[in-house]
């Protein structure tokens, strides 16, 4: 069973900040930024493109809500609320998660740069549309 399913069956203790009959949200062990969360469906899927559409809609729901609860309550001035997809982008827990990183300000422990690489777009676009 993998980590997150045994901590929605409660055999790993956690900071539960929001439970329904689909959903669980807890603190993130880790806590990039003071309130970082996480979302995740009580069933078992790998990942945001392995999921059905119920499953992601109630989750993104779920964090949308739960992210302006702690920007307001926890006075952040933004949040990133992502989700990683596959190791080759970060992900470490084969159990689908969205992230809600409240950000405070550039000294924050998370940085999120977008770099640039010389693509010709026309051709990315044809790929793409396959
Ligand atoms: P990923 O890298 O898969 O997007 O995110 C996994 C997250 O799960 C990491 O931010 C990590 O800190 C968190 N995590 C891993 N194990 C535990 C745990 O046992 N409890 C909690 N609360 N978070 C965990
Ligand atoms: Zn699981």
């Amino acid at each position: 069973m993998c980590i997150f399913c045994k901590i929605i069956n409660h055999e790993i203790p956690s900071s539960v900040i929001y439970e329904d009959d689909d959903v669980l949200a807890i603190l993130d062990i880790s806590q990039v930024t003071r309130g970082h969360t996480l979302v995740m469906p009580k069933k078992h899927v790998r990942n945001v493109l392995e999921a059905d559409e119920e499953t992601v809609q109630k989750c993104i729901l779920t964090a949308r809500k739960l992210a302006a609860q702690i920007v307001t309550n926890l006075h952040a001035s933004g949040v990133n609320i992502l989700t990683n997809c596959g190791e080759s982008a970060g992900q470490s827990v084969d159990h689908l998660h969205f992230h809600i990183i409240p950000r405070y300000d550039s000294s924050d422990a998370i940085q999120i740069t977008f770099g640039e690489t010389e693509q010709d777009l026309e051709s990315v676009r044809r790929d793409i549309l396959g």
